[in-house]
């Protein structure tokens, strides 16, 4: 993990660039029940426009053209937090809008998160180093949302990273919205696709020197622990095997 002072730069340049951290980036949160309120005007009519005013909440399915083909103005939840910018710098002019990651504190995070962390590098959990001014804080990589770019301005700014970090970010994202899958120990076998052969591979051991674990299994047995991962104390990936065939 990168110290604070290699992680945080201490002259921040005069335009926005990924990695940067802004105050007050609205985060929206969809309601929990799958029915959306939709906000229509007194007459329980679609509104072309949302203007401050009085207006109807009301169910969605106690209309008839709710979602009809045209946009709703809907009811939801949001807040204003700490934003990190995850869109790469050279395509902020061009899209209209952005990705950021949410920060949020690791203060009341609760003991898994914390145990989460403590892991030198976890597969989605990343922790961004805190100083005098910047308190503990991490964002899940693979949680990611979409807003305009006028929701993230300059003015808001209250961090920026070095190109290290900004590496270490990209790496960890990339790693873990592209890592290998493959089921683990306990999980039953399923029926064999059309070209798989009943051959598992670990796609863990690919990533160490050692010879890989390969098993067969039938339909109905359980994986098993993989031997090599077992002694690094890591979870084995079976990955299914399949006829050497043109793609
Ligand atoms: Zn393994």
């Amino acid at each position: 993990m990168l110290a604070p002072d290699e992680f945080y730069l201490d002259d921040p340049p005069t335009h926005l660039q990924q990695g940067d951290i802004c105050a007050g980036v609205p985060i929206l949160l969809l309601p929990p029940s799958e029915e959306l309120i939709l906000i229509r005007d007194s007459r329980k009519q679609r509104m072309d426009q949302l203007a401050a005013g009085l207006v109807e909440l009301t169910r969605e399915r106690a209309v008839g053209d709710a979602f009809d083909g045209t946009p709703e103005y809907v009811a939801i939840a949001a807040e204003r937090i700490w934003a990190m910018l995850m869109t790469p710098t050279c395509d902020l002019d061009g899209l209209s809008v952005w990705a950021v990651w949410p920060l949020y504190g690791v203060e009341g995070a609760g003991a898994d998160v914390e145990r989460a962390l403590q892991a030198p590098s976890h597969p989605t959990l990343f922790r961004l180093p805190h100083t005098n001014d910047f308190p503990a804080s991490y964002i899940d990589v693979t949680d990611f949302r979409s807003i305009g770019k006028e929701h993230f301005q300059l003015k808001d700014r209250i961090a920026s990273v070095t190109r290290e970090a900004q590496h270490e970010l990209t790496e960890r994202f990339l790693r873990a919205s592209g890592r290998p899958w493959g089921y683990g120990p306990g999980e039953t076998v399923q029926p064999l696709a059309r070209y798989e052969t009943g051959k598992y591979r670990c796609a863990r051991c690919n990533l160490y020197g050692v010879t890989v674990s390969e098993i067969s299994l039938k339909p109905g047995e359980q994986f098993p622990v993989c031997d090599n991962c077992k002694k690094i104390n890591k979870s084995a990936q079976w990955y299914p095997v399949t006829k050497h065939k043109k793609s």
